[in-house]
C-alpha cells in the first residue's frame, strides 16, 4: 500500500533537500573528495532511487550519472519507467546494464558437471550427512532406471540426469535464468547470488569501474532508507567503499527519510511514481523477488500471471541442473544405495527420523521452502499464497523476510 504523503508540505521537502546539500558538502570536505568528482545514482525504478535521483539532479545537474542493473526478472513497467524517468526529472537517461553470461561460462560449467556428476558424492551437512549419493552419469544402474520414471513424469526423454543437465546448460537469453542454471539452483536468503552478480557486480563492472579506470573519483548515491530494516539502519550515511577505498565512496542521502517523505518528494517535483505502486505494490524490485512474502506472491498471481508462468518455465529447466533434485526425485523408489557404501565421514547416516521414501522432490523451487513444503513448485506456492495466513510457519517466514529482503548496501534491489 502507498503511504499517504499528506502531512508533508513542500517547504518540509525543501528543508530536507537543503539538509542533504549541507551534509554532503560536509562529507566531501571531511573525506577530501575533489570538487570535480562524479556522482552515480544507483537506480532501481523504485520510489527511493527515483527520489534520490531527483535530489541529486536538483542539486548537481549534469554532474550526476545513474545506472540500473536489469536482472531480466524485472516487471516490464519498471524497465519502461527507468527508460523514461529522465523525461520526468530532466536528468541524463538511465544507463541500463545487464550481466551477460557467455557460452564460455556455460562451457566451463558443462566440463565441471561432466567431471563431478560421474562420481558418487557423500553429503557433508544437514539431515542427510553421511548419505552417499550415486553417480548421475551411468545409465545401467538401478538408480538410473528409477530416475527415468522421474524423467517421464517431467515430460523429458533422457537416459541419465547428466544428459538432462547438459541439454539446458547453455545461454538461455535471460540473465536471471542463466545465473540459476550456472549455480544449479535459484538464489535464496543465505545465497543471494542474484544481488551480487546481477545487480552489484553488473553496476560496478559496467558503470562504476570504467569511471575509476579513467581516474575519476566516484560517489555513489543510493536510496537506502534506515526504517526498512535494522540492517539498512546500521549503514553509515557516508563511507569509503571497500572495493576502491581511495576513489569510491557511498552516500545515503535519504537514510533517515520515511516512505511518506519519498512520495511527498515525488509530488514536490511533479514526478509520477512507478505505476506498480498505483496497482498496490509495496516494492518494485524483481517480479517477483525470490524472497518476497505471501501477499506479494498472491498479488502477482492475480495481477501479473505471466510472471508466475515465467518462473514455472524456469523451474522446469533449473531442476535439471540440480544434483539434489535428481537424487531426490526418485523418492518412492527404495533408496537403498544410501546404505550400501561404507560411509566416509566416520558416522552413520543422520536422517533424524526421516525415511528416504518420504523424500520425493521434483523442483528446485524458485521461492524456496514455503508453507511447510520442502521444495514446492511455483504453482504449489501460488496455491498456498491464496490461502489464509497459514499459521506459525508463515509468521516466522514473514518476520524474517521483512527484515532481510534485499538489504543490499547499494539499494539496488528495492
Ligand atoms: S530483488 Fe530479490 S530476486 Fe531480485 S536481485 Fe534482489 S534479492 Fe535477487
Amino acid at each position: 500500500m502507498i503511504e499517504a504523503p499528506a502531512l508533508i508540505i513542500p517547504t518540509d521537502i525543501s528543508a530536507m533537500i537543503k539538509e542533504i546539500k549541507s551534509a554532503y558538502a560536509g562529507y566531501v570536505a571531511k573525506f577530501r573528495i575533489p570538487s570535480d568528482h562524479v556522482i552515480v545514482v544507483n537506480y532501481s525504478g523504485g520510489k527511493d532511487s527515483t527520489a534520490t535521483l531527483a535530489i541529486a539532479h536538483h542539486l548537481f545537474g549534469d554532474k550526476v550519472r545513474n545506472v540500473m542493473a536489469d536482472t531480466d526478472n524485472e516487471h516490464e513497467y519498471t524497465v519502461e519507467y527507468a527508460k523514461n524517468i529522465h523525461q520526468q526529472i530532466g536528468c541524463r537517461p538511465v544507463q541500463l546494464v545487464k550481466r551477460i553470461y557467455s557460452e564460455q561460462d556455460f562451457a566451463k560449467r558443462r566440463v565441471s558437471v561432466q567431471k563431478n556428476w560421474r562420481k558418487r558424492q557423500a553429503i557433508r551437512m544437514g539431515a542427510y550427512r553421511g548419505v552417499v549419493m550415486p553417480s548421475l552419469y551411468a545409465s545401467d544402474t538401478k538408480f538410473a532406471e528409477a530416475w527415468r520414471k522421474s524423467a517421464k513424469r517431467w515430460g523429458i526423454d533422457f537416459d541419465t540426469p547428466l544428459d538432462a543437465a547438459l541439454s539446458v546448460l547453455k545461454p538461455s537469453g535471460n540473465s536471471f535464468l542463466d545465473a540459476a542454471l550456472l549455480h544449479g539452483k535459484f538464489p535464496m536468503l543465505r545465497d543471494r547470488f542474484c544481488t551480487d552478480e546481477l545487480k552489484i557486480n553488473a553496476a560496478f563492472d559496467q558503470a562504476i569501474n570504467p569511471l575509476l579506470e579513467e581516474g575519476e573519483v566516484v560517489v555513489q548515491w543510493s536510496g537506502v532508507r534506515g526504517d526498512e530494516s535494522s540492517k539498512r539502519a546500521s549503514y553509515a550515511r557516508f563511507e569509503a567503499d571497500r572495493r576502491d577505498s581511495s576513489f569510491l565512496y557511498n552516500f545515503l542521502p535519504i537514510h533517515k527519510w520515511t516512505a511518506s517523505d519519498v512520495f511527498a518528494l515525488h509530488k514536490y517535483f511533479g514526478i509520477k511514481p512507478n505505476p506498480l505502486y498505483l496497482e498496490g505494490a509495496a516494492r518494485v524490485g524483481c517480479m517477483n523477488c525470490v524472497l518476497c512474502n505471501k501477499e506479494e506472491i498472491a498479488q502477482t498471481a492475480a495481477r501479473y500471471p505471466h510472471h508466475i508462468e515465467k518462473h514455472r518455465e524456469w523451474e522446469q529447466k533449473v531442476r535439471l541442473v540440480s544434483r539434489w533434485v535428481h537424487w531426490m526425485s526418485v523418492g518412492t523408489f527404495d533408496q537403498s544405495w544410501m546404505r550400501k557404501y561404507s560411509l566416509p565421514l566416520g558416522r552413520a547416516v543422520q536422517l533424524y527420523g526421516l525415511t528416504p521414501e518420504v523424500q520425493n522432490i521434483d523442483w528446485s523451487a524458485f521461492y524456496g521452502t514455503r508453507g511447510g513444503m520442502g521444495a514446492p513448485s511455483v504453482n504449489d506456492v501460488v496455491e498456498w499464497a491464496k490461502t489464509g495466513r497459514g499459521g506459525k510457519v508463515y509468521d516466522l517466514v514473514k518476520a524474517s523476510l521483512d527484515t532481510e529482503v534485499c538489504s543490499s548496501r547499494y539499494g539496488l534491489c528495492e
